[in-house]
């Protein structure tokens, strides 16, 4: 196979990524866009040895599984991988993905987890779900301020004020910036020259309470004629918070440290449940709370908590997972590496009036081990204990350090929420050989129409 040959292929798999893998005469085939079940003709990008990268040309035969997407730039739009295929037939791929991983990394028999796994949690409503949008400014084409998404692996901007995975209000309130940036010849930022002045707009609802927050971010602190835009945005119902973000930065991360409110609050309210969380700009939130609802109450499910339990929730944010357990635990210690994200949690602690917690700012593996060895010095002859451990760390999973602080505090029950279930399963291998197994599971999907999903695990000591 050569670059710029044209073939058919009938695509049988799917990669992590959510692309359609088949084989030509044995050579193996990534497309982009290609569902499972679909005959398409593709033209080969990127030739390597044993396999190549091809691009979707022509669909022949389309798949059974195949959907239409709701979002007119599906295709284009970096946001989403699998808009194109059935919602029931993502749900398939995400809990396989995750079961093969704890398979083949994990090393836990198929037959185990057939006895464990429930089934994956999916949403009854798959579009509008995201409580939080964050949209690139630029020019489109004449030249006119636009905002929307990057397109896949670039900073090209896709324009799309209208994102079929967040609320629809988005669409009016990117209208009245691009309006009023248009009126007064407010420039887009442009990242090659690092000029111009908007660089993105984040906006955010709160679903439980239909508070709304916008915050501009700039490269500079001041933004022209100032209160005719918060005039005009204040007039939509919901309106909570209007700030701006500064960042001068020449830098691809997007939001700056500091927050000047133009409106209103500097932050708006969520509930979960029944515990209620400040949001500012800057706080990380979970974006879908339909589904972080299903996946804090298995958490909670798989903690087994009895009101009086000494727990743990490492890589706490802020404290979301932590108030929750609260309610029903005796004491509840978290620990997270962001500053003001404790910060946040402290106060979310206060505001619900919630006393059976404490928070540590640091890194997980280095508070864990130092609570640990300081117990000891603390309280001759004794050792710290937890009864409950809870672990939600990012992508890269738990350090050693803190699976081997875990295993000495001997928990009874660790509840492991993963949105990587490859660092998951090796994890989850480390503590297997450590006298602790899976004895419930469960996929959450948090992410429709992408190919990332989150994980739940309850992992249970042996009695030996
Ligand atoms: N449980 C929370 C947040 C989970 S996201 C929720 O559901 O909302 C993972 C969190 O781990 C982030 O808040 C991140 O800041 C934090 N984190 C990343 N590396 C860390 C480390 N080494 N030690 C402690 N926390 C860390």
């Amino acid at each position: 196979m050569q670059k710029n040959d044209v073939v058919t292929v009938e695509i049988e798999d799917m990669g992590i990524g959510g692309e359609g893998i088949g084989k030509v005469d044995g050579y193996t085939l990534f497309i982009k866009d290609a569902i499972i079940g679909d005959v398409v003709e593709a033209k080969i990008m990127k030739a390597k040895k044993n396999y190549g990268y091809a691009r979707l040309m022509n669909i022949i035969l389309p798949s059974e599984y195949r959907a239409e997407p709701k979002c007119p730039v599906a295709r284009q739009c970096g946001g989403c991988q699998i808009q194109a295929m059935s919602y029931e037939k993502q749900l398939e791929f995400k809990e396989k993905k995750v079961r093969n991983n704890l398979m083949r990394i994990g090393g836990i028999p198929g037959e185990v987890l057939d006895a464990v796994f429930e089934p994956v949690c999916g949403m009854d409503m798959p579009y509008r779900y995201r409580n939080k949008a964050q949209y690139p400014v630029g020019r489109d084409k004449n030249g006119r301020p636009t905002a929307g998404f990057y397109a896949g692996r670039t900073h090209q901007i896709i324009p799309c004020l209208d994102c079929s995975l967040g609320v629809e209000i988005n669409g009016d309130i990117l209208r009245i910036i691009l309006d009023y940036m248009e009126q007064y010849g407010i420039e887009p930022y442009d990242e090659e020259q690092h000029r111009g002045l908007v660089r993105h707009i984040l906006l955010r609802y709160g679903f439980a309470t239909d508070e709304i927050m916008v915050c501009l971010v700039l490269n500079g602190r001041q933004l022209p004629h100032t209160e005719e835009l918060a005039d005009r945005l204040s007039r939509i119902q919901g309106m909570a918070s209007i700030t701006v973000c500064v960042n001068t930065d020449k830098t691809n991360v997007i939001m700056g440290t500091e927050i000047i409110t133009l409106w209103g609050q500097s932050y708006i309210t969520d509930y979960i449940g029944d515990v209620k969380y400040r949001i500012s700009p800057l706080s990380f939130y979970q974006v879908n709370p339909v589904q972080t609802r299903k996946l804090y109450e298995t958490a909670l499910e798989y903690a087994g908590l009895h009101g009086v339990e000494t727990v743990w929730d490492v890589y706490c944010g802020i404290g979301t997972i932590s108030l929750f357990l609260a309610q029903k635990a005796g004491k509840v210690y978290g620990v997270e590496i962001v500053p003001q994200a404790v910060a946040d949690a402290k106060m979310n602690a206060r505001i619900n009036e919630i006393g059976n917690v404490e928070f540590y700012a640091g890194k997980a593996e280095e508070v864990l081990p130092e609570f640990y060895a300081n117990y000891a010095i603390e309280h001759p002859g004794k050792q710290a204990r937890a009864d409950v451990i809870v672990v939600d760390p990012p992508r890269k999973g738990c350090e050693e350090s803190v699976l081997e602080t875990m295993v000495q505090m001997q928990p009874q029950r660790i509840v492991y929420v993963s949105c990587d279930s490859a660092t998951l399963a090796r994890d989850v291998k480390y503590l297997g050989e450590r006298g602790y197994e899976v004895v419930r599971g469960r996929a959450v999907d948090m992410f429709p129409h992408t190919c990332h999903t989150e994980c739940v695990l309850g992992i249970q000591r042996k009695h030996m």
